[in-house]
């Protein structure tokens, strides 16, 4: 397995309710490790290791490109969700949390409920995302489609000088959460929507709402004719098959991990003219929203902070068009750089 350079990997076993999870700490230079808890029945351990250690590193780079005092991390509970699940199970993982003494903050993921991260809680205070009724932040779905719409908005200022998307064809594929709260803004801004979706009832729910919008079929959206593409269900849709058909000038969506393979489909992205604003970076809304728990919550703060993805994407766009570099590993360096100046700091104390 490749090395990721991670600080601490914590194999949580427990007999008695039957918990296998893993821990896993990449970097904690900036401040505690944040990230969620996902539960999930991998084949193997090993699986499941792959799996949080990748997991864990993405959180690093989202956090330190989003300005945040917040190191990568994130857990991984082994099993199936829908029958291994009770009260004891989750509070004895709490436990191992709580062990860590706030190194690893957990927060929801896939496979995991409210009711889980109450649970969770009951151990440890070293949870976020938890529901506003207990004092947390609540969904962060309306923070991460407000900061995919500024990486947009950027992305929009550098292909056609201006990040006014009124008038522009945007397909939003998934009208989930983040979807849903992405077209409104958009409707709002006076842009020409598309959405896809495999449920008729979450389609419903938009046009319900927003009889402007267009629907479209599920299949094969991305050969479709549209300015700018928004990924917004699933992660790997930028891929072998689908740039090539590509027709539009923008790729800014929620979804993570949208290119299959990072370096070549980064590239050839780039080599096609599309602009692309790195998914872990404006989708980094719902890190903000939980970052925001931590100083006591504020909506108006991370939305305000959420703002500032239009920056940050804007400065990544320039470098990518001064250096030739893919958009992605613009990203990606500016994470490392602002982790070694801050590492440096804490050297030189
Ligand atoms: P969601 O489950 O509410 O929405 C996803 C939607 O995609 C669903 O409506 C689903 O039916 C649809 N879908 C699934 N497969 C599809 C397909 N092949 N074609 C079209 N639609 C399809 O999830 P969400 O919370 O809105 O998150 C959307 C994406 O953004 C996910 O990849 C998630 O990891 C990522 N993300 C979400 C947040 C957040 O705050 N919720 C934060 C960061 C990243």
């Amino acid at each position: 397995m490749e090395a990721m350079g991670h600080e601490q990997i914590v194999f949580c076993n427990d007999p008695y309710t039957g918990l296998k999870a893993i821990i896993a700490i990449h970097n904690t230079v900036l401040g505690p490790a944040l990230g969620g808890t996902r539960m999930w029945n991998y084949s193997s351990e090993a699986e499941a290791l792959t799996d949080v250690l990748r997991l864990s590193r993405g959180m690093t780079y989202k956090a330190a490109i989003s300005g945040l005092n917040l190191g990568g991390g994130k857990a991984v509970i082994i099993g199936d969700s829908r029958t291994l699940k009770n009260e004891a199970l989750m509070r004895r993982f709490g436990s191992f949390v709580d062990s860590l003494a706030g190194k690893y903050i957990t927060a929801e993921d896939v496979g995991m409920t409210t009711k889980d991260m109450e649970y969770i809680h009951q151990e440890t205070d070293h949870v976020v995302g938890i529901p506003e009724t207990l004092g947390g932040g609540g969904d962060p779905s309306p923070v991460t489609a407000y900061g995919v719409f500024m990486g947009m908005k950027a992305a929009a200022k550098e292909a056609y000088g201006t990040d006014i998307i009124s008038g522009k064809k945007v397909l939003v594929q998934g009208a989930g959460n983040v979807g849903g709260y992405l077209v409104d803004y958009l409707v709002e801004e006076g842009a020409h929507v598309m959405i896809a979706d495999i449920f008729e009832d979450k389609i419903q729910k938009i046009t319900s709402q927003h009889n402007s919008v267009q629907v479209v079929d599920p299949r094969n959206v991305t050969s479709l004719e549209m300015d700018i593409y928004a990924p917004c269900a699933l992660g790997a849709t930028l891929n072998d098959e689908t740039i090539p058909e590509l027709k539009c000038q923008i790729v800014a969506g929620a979804a993570n991990n949208q290119l299959a393979a990072e370096a070549k489909h980064g590239k050839m992205l780039l080599d096609r003219g599309i602009i692309y604003a790195p998914d872990f970076l404006i989708n980094a809304g719902g890190l903000i929203n939980c970052y925001s728990e931590l100083e006591g919550y504020n909506r108006d703060r991370a939305m305000d902070h959420a703002e500032g993805i239009f920056d940050t994407t804007m400065t990544v766009l320039k470098a990518s068009q001064l250096t030739g570099k893919p958009t992605y590993q613009i990203a990606n360096e500016m994470a490392e750089e602002r982790i070694e100046k801050i590492a440096q700091i804490h050297r030189s104390l």
